[in-house]
């Protein structure tokens, strides 16, 4: 279906079942437990820089928990999920709430919002920036932050060794939002990684960019993963320097998996069973993660696929539905109630 049309068609049947208040009637033929994916919550001075798409306000966020509460559902850690799935159990009450990446604003923001409405969550963190040390994909925020993808892109293209890669770095779609998609998505698989972290480190460096003060001020801590902790709330495992995975050698994998299992284990001082993939789509991992995720004794990965988790989900490709400022309240609660799960199984298939 056009992407056009099943976006309408979503909105559409948010419109009807949502604002007429039947969505609640799905919640027991659903057959899942819906996870919501997050990054960003708050509009930190900080995080200016970090694109809308992984941002949610305080208040949307509140609605959300409202709307939620008022619909009397509980809230559980993706442990707490698998435990119940384990145990043949699927609680249609339950909704699971999911922030990536281990930003500062999931301490500063998220957890006295999540106290108010005694919620709990869990968090995959990327401990590589909780040592200082940033990925190429800050740097390229940043930067974009600053010149535009289209800037960028020519930036780029001066220094990119493959001449068809430097074509299409110059020939970006117009406009800010399909520019920098494009340009995300060619430095994501096509720049080759070495050029791609060394061109970019160096564009950051020279338009005044400051690694470790940026590290410290956008990321949890060690101590605010410990205090997190504390307060109940689940931290998971998101590899040290958020790469694509499938990107990577079977050994590389594992430096990134296992390592960023190793800081969360010392830092909390116990295990850590779960584990989000970067970015989270299908391609971005293979069965060389899934081995090493086994190996390395998880009990859980989530990817960002949307659906419903149930009995018969893989465990190392749970799913969830993503949320932020740009989101229809409407639709993720019909995501959230199973509607279009619904709709889905009777072949209408309106899921993004
Ligand atoms: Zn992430």
């Amino acid at each position: 279906m056009k992407h056009r049309l099943k976006r309408m068609l979503r909105r559409l049947v948010a419109l009807v079942f949502h604002h007429l208040g039947l969505r609640g009637a799905f919640r027991r033929a659903r057959g899942g437990v819906p996870v919501v994916m997050f990054h960003n919550v708050g509009h930190a001075e900080e995080t200016a820089y970090l694109p809308g798409h992984m941002k949610t306000s305080t208040e949307r966020l509140r609605r959300l928990l409202q709307l939620l509460q008022r619909a009397r559902y509980r809230f559980l850690t993706v442990g707490q999920m698998l435990t119940a799935l384990k145990a043949g159990e699927v609680p249609h009450d339950a909704v699971v709430l999911t922030f990536d990446d281990g930003y500062r604003d999931n301490f500063e923001v998220l957890l006295p919002l999540l106290k108010e409405f005694d919620a709990t969550a869990t968090i995959f963190v990327q401990t590589g920036p909780m040592k200082g040390k940033l990925n190429w994909l800050h740097h390229y925020f940043w930067v974009l932050h600053q010149r535009g993808p289209h800037a960028l892109g020519a930036m780029l293209a001066e220094h990119v060794s493959r001449q068809h890669t430097k074509a299409d770095l110059l020939a970006l779609p117009a406009g800010d939002v399909a520019g920098e998609y494009e340009l995300k998505r060619l430095l994501k698989y096509d720049v080759l990684p070495e050029e791609r972290d060394e061109i970019l480190r160096r564009i950051f460096d020279e338009a005044g960019g400051d690694e470790r003060k940026l590290a410290e001020e956008v990321y949890l801590s060690p101590d605010d993963c410990r205090a997190l902790d504390a307060a109940g709330i689940e931290l998971g495992a998101h590899t040290v320097n958020h790469l694509v995975l499938s990107s990577l050698d079977e050994n590389q994998q594992r430096r990134e998996i296992e390592g960023s299992l190793r800081d969360l284990q010392s830092w909390l001082g116990h295990e850590v069973p779960t584990f989000a993939y970067p970015y989270g789509r299908l391609w971005d991992y293979d069965e060389h993660t899934l081995q090493i995720l086994e190996d390395l004794g998880f009990e859980s990965a989530i990817t960002a696929m949307p659906g419903v988790n149930d009995a018969e989900t893989p465990r190392f490709e749970l799913k969830r539905f993503a949320m932020n400022d740009d989101s229809n309240m409407g639709e993720v609660m019909c995501d959230v109630d199973g509607v279009y799960t619904w709709l889905e199984r009777r072949g209408l298939r309106l899921t993004v």
